[in-house]
């Protein structure tokens, strides 16, 4: 199948795929748009059944960087890499014939850490081009490993949520449940235990959990069952698609605020959260906190008070969201995607650089 006919191909600009002999390197780049700037987006590694997996994952995620960005005021377009793999076997050497990849496209596309990838994979990817963020720093720099920044981003918005839904302005006693206590969700569940909340956290890693509990306090509960928790708040902090037609239903939070890109596994998957009296928080809009990190350290300019100052904006953005979805009655993803299409359609001019 064509990437023209994938049911997620939605106007890309460009996709393009790569095979280097010498590394097996098998790396996809989708653009989904460069209207407010060059396509901005992380480099997934991931060990994809097939190709046709990894087209649809490269889309979905490269269309939701181009309303991430679009919606955090960057001057950024939307795009992301995947690279088929496996975590274990990843070398320095693909990740440099990856940089030639990314540098072969001029600068339309830049790319970062994600899901699979870290800054030691982005210190191989800058050997062989400019076009990279999200790489190790000097103390005292800002920037790097974006993960604590997404978490920051995150965990405000949940007291955002908790104040729109439970009209709560504090989170202590606020029981909510982690699921993924990796780079973003171990952050997430420092703040989170700092302001009181109740801890519930899964991870298919058991030692990644097992840190959460031995230095946080936190409850562990089964990966099988963390959506499925009694609690104020669910934070998916793993992978995409876990809000679906089969866990919608089982689903007890009155709240879904987490880090995971691409949660709905499908768009009508946010009326059936509305339609169940679940506000969602739009994962591109709570997540921001990691592309304005990464972004700014690539703009270069910016100092790290006035980053967390720009990931503050987060939470009145939601707000926003959330009101007027109870206004016009319509979940809360529709309103993001259209928040969204609107300020990518009337061009950079608009948003504050
Ligand atoms: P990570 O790989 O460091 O952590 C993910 C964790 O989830 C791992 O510990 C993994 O073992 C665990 N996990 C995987 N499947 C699970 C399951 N079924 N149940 C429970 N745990 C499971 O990734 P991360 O950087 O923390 O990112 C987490 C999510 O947030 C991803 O969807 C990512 O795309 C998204 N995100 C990350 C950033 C960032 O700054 N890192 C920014 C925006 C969005």
């Amino acid at each position: 199948m064509s990437p023209f006919d994938n049911r997620e191909f939605n106007g890309h600009e460009l996709v393009v795929f790569s095979h280097d002999e010498s590394t097996s390197l098998r790396a996809i780049i989708a653009v989904h748009s460069t209207a407010l700037g060059p396509a901005a987006g992380g480099c997934r590694l991931w060990p994809y059944t097939s190709t046709a997996a990894a087209v649809t994952d490269a889309l979905r995620l490269s269309r939701g960087m181009s309303y991430k960005n679009a919606m955090a005021g960057l001057p950024f377009g939307g795009g992301k890499a995947v690279i088929v793999g496996d975590v274990r076997r990843k070398t320095p050497a693909l990740f440099e014939a990856f940089g030639r990849f990314v540098d072969s496209l001029g600068g339309r596309y830049i790319t970062a850490e994600d899901v699979g990838t870290t800054t030691a994979d982005m210190e191989s990817v800058a050997k062989h081009t400019r076009f990279v963020a999200g790489l190790n720093r000097r103390p005292g720099e800002f920037g790097g490993d974006p993960s604590p920044k997404t978490a920051l981003g995150v965990f405000l918005g949940i007291k955002a949520a908790v104040r729109f839904r439970l009209g709560r302005t504090s989170l202590e006693g606020i029981r909510v449940a982690v699921q993924g206590a990796g780079g973003v969700g171990y952050h997430l569940c420092k703040l989170l235990a700092q302001e009181g909340a109740k801890l519930h956290v899964a991870d298919v890693r058991a030692e990644a959990a097992q840190r959460v509990r031995d230095e946080l306090g936190a409850n562990v509960v089964a990966p099988e069952s963390v959506l499925m928790e009694e609690v104020d708040v669910l934070a998916p902090c793993a992978l995409g698609a876990v809000l679906n037609e089969r866990t919608i239903p089982a689903i007890r939070a009155p709240i879904v605020a987490g880090a995971a890109n691409n949660q709905l596994a499908r768009d009508a998957d946010g009326a059936a959260l509305q339609a169940a009296g679940i506000l969602y928080a739009p994962d591109y809009v709570i997540n921001a906190g990691g592309i304005i990190s990464v972004a700014r350290e690539y703009l270069g300019g910016s100092s790290e008070s006035q980053v967390v100052s720009e990931i503050e904006g987060i939470p009145a953005r939601l707000t926003e969201i959330f009101e007027r979805a109870r206004r016009e009655n319509r979940p809360t993803n529709v309103i993001a995607d259209q928040l969204a299409r609107e300020r990518i359609s009337h061009g950079p001019r608009r948003l504050v650089a």
